[in-house]
């Protein structure tokens, strides 16, 4: 299990940095670097060379990583940006529960 507190298609809202308070999905999770890419959130903007497809080249926007702790997991039971603890089932696995309204999220 991955140590963010967020994995790949969570939604979340951003609680810092200049992209404060938008909300969208991780696209993509880089657990050792303690960071991820969500929809929307922290575009930047790449030259690119002009190629076959894309004979004028020019400019592509993309999503660049944030930081893990910078976003929250918006709680698909509750709908609010929620903490979310851990904790073990009676089976062995391990379950992420929203701490507000205490409903498993996975
Ligand atoms: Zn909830």
């Amino acid at each position: 299990m991955s140590k963010l507190h967020v994995k790949k298609g969570d939604k979340v809202k951003v609680i810092a940095g200049k992209d404060r308070g938008k909300e969208g999905e991780i696209l993509k999770a880089f657990p050792k670097e303690n960071r991820v890419i969500v929809k929307g959130v922290n575009i930047v903007k790449k030259h690119v060379k002009p190629t076959q497809e894309n004979p004028q080249g020019g400019i592509l926007e993309k999503e660049a990583p944030i930081n893990s702790s910078n976003v929250m997991l918006v709680c698909g039971k509750c709908g609010a940006p929620s903490r979310t603890g851990k904790k073990v089932l009676d089976n062995g696995e391990k379950v992420r529960y929203c701490k507000k309204c205490e409903e498993d999220i996975d």
